[in-house]
């Protein structure tokens, strides 16, 4: 068995394995990443459809890696996000100062685009799994196209996604909510241009979100209950836009087009201890949100960027880890009750419960105090900031990375 010994082992190479991976090899540990699928296939556009809705803390991390000069030519600025629920009057408001978006939108695929030119190919082994993991030795099995690996790390990082399988083998506990929603996920082309703003909208099945990105598109992303989201999917495309405008109306004029129509199930999964030395969890497998507040990528994002910071400062080892999990205790907390909280208080269905509502996001709409926390925390200012968020480089030695 081909032996390889290195300072960190990522097992998962989506958007967050990625991200850890470039943050530590530009402090200059040896870094390995392993991932399932072939590299490179995460940047087909069939691949994945979802587009993320980046806070502007997220451009930063990104810009202080390298990486947004690359996307930033298909980023898309949210200068407006209007909320609303349907059948209730009121609506909440959040304006973009001059220059100075309150966020962008990008698609996946350009993300993994831009993650990938960064990451060193000879650094990658894909598409592997892994097989088995020795936590006394600190040694994985990966098993490879042409036979089995053995990596020897001191350092693990599980950015394996929702389903982890690394959660399994350690055996910490996740706490899993199921929604039985479906997100579906397309591009809806209009007839008048979106002017940069973005929609969330309650509706009695689930919420819709509409995200806008180049050439006259939104992205639609729209939660529903299983059944009504499959429904939905075998719609013919004129019956979908004609459900769609039932939904949202047509405060964007008329929907023209739908592209290919995407699904996603959706739950909660939070690990309430999430690292166990010397293997630290990351991402989805971390913490999965609902995308209601577009916030699962965000939030993990910051973990990344505060976890290169950690590493920077103390090293690889377990007080390392105390040091991390104390510092993103806070944001974590805050941002997953609150994504949790929307989709409780808009799923109640009781009488009143949409006056009540209604007058919340009028009172929100005219507080400008309650709307600074609260975009605060959505914008990932929220917490103890990662240095990278405050544009401070994570090596101090050489200047900016
Ligand atoms: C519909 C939808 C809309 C969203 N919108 C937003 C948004 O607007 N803003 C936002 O911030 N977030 C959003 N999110 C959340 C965001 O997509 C996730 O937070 C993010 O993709 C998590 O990335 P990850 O790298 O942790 O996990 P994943 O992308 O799941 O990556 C895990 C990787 O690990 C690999 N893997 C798994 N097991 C193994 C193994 N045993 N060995 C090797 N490799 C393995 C997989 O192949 C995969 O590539 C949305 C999510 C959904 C579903």
């Amino acid at each position: 068995v081909d032996k390889q010994v290195v300072d960190v082992l990522i097992i998962g190479g989506g958007s967050i394995g990625a991200t850890i991976m470039i943050a530590l090899q530009q402090l200059g540990y040896h870094t390995l990443l392993v991932e399932a699928k072939p590299w490179g296939s995460q940047i087909n556009p069939d691949f994945d459809a979802r587009t993320l809705a980046l806070s502007p803390s997220s451009q930063r991390i990104l810009d202080m890696l390298g990486i947004w000069d690359t996307l930033q030519e298909h980023a898309t600025g949210i200068e407006f996000i209007h909320v609303s629920e349907q059948h209730q009057f009121g609506a909440a408001r959040l304006h973009a100062k001059t220059h100075d978006p309150l966020g962008y939108v990008v698609e996946m695929q350009h993300l993994n685009a831009a993650l990938q030119q960064h990451v060193p190919h000879e650094s990658i082994i894909a598409p592997a799994t892994l097989q088995s993991l020795c936590l006394e030795t600190a040694t994985a099995i990966i098993q490879t196209l042409s036979g089995a690996c053995s990596v020897h790390a001191t350092l693990i990082i599980a950015a394996d996604g929702t389903e982890s399988m690394i959660r399994e083998y350690i055996q910490l506990p996740a706490t899993v909510k199921n929604y039985n929603q479906h997100a579906l996920v397309a591009n809806i082309g209009l007839e008048e241009a979106h002017q940069h703003k973005a929609y969330e909208r309650f509706t009695p099945y689930g919420p819709l979100a509409l995200l806008p990105i180049s050439q006259n598109r939104m992205s639609l992303i729209w939660a529903n209950a299983s059944e009504r989201t499959h429904c939905l999917m075998t719609l013919s495309d004129t019956a979908f836009l004609q459900a769609l405008h039932e939904a949202f109306g047509y405060r964007l004029g008329r929907f023209t087009k739908v592209g290919k129509r995407f699904s996603y199930p959706l739950k909660q999964v939070l690990m309430p201890k999430q690292a166990k030395w010397p293997v630290v969890f990351l991402g989805n497998s971390a913490h999965t949100l609902h995308p209601i507040a577009g916030q699962g990528f965000n939030l993990a994002l910051r973990d990344a960027a505060s976890m290169a910071q950690c590493i920077n400062q103390w090293g690889l080892n377990p007080n390392m880890l105390q040091q991390y999990a104390r510092l993103r205790h806070l944001d974590q907390q805050v941002i997953m009750r609150f994504t949790d909280g929307l989709v409780q208080l808009f799923g109640r269905q009781q009488i009143g419960a949409g006056w009540i509502r209604a007058i919340g996001l009028i009172a929100f709409d005219n507080t400008p105090f309650l709307k600074k926390i609260l975009a605060r925390f959505a914008q990932g200012f929220g917490g103890i900031t990662p240095d990278l968020v405050c544009q401070i480089a994570l090596s101090t030695k050489e200047g900016k990375l």
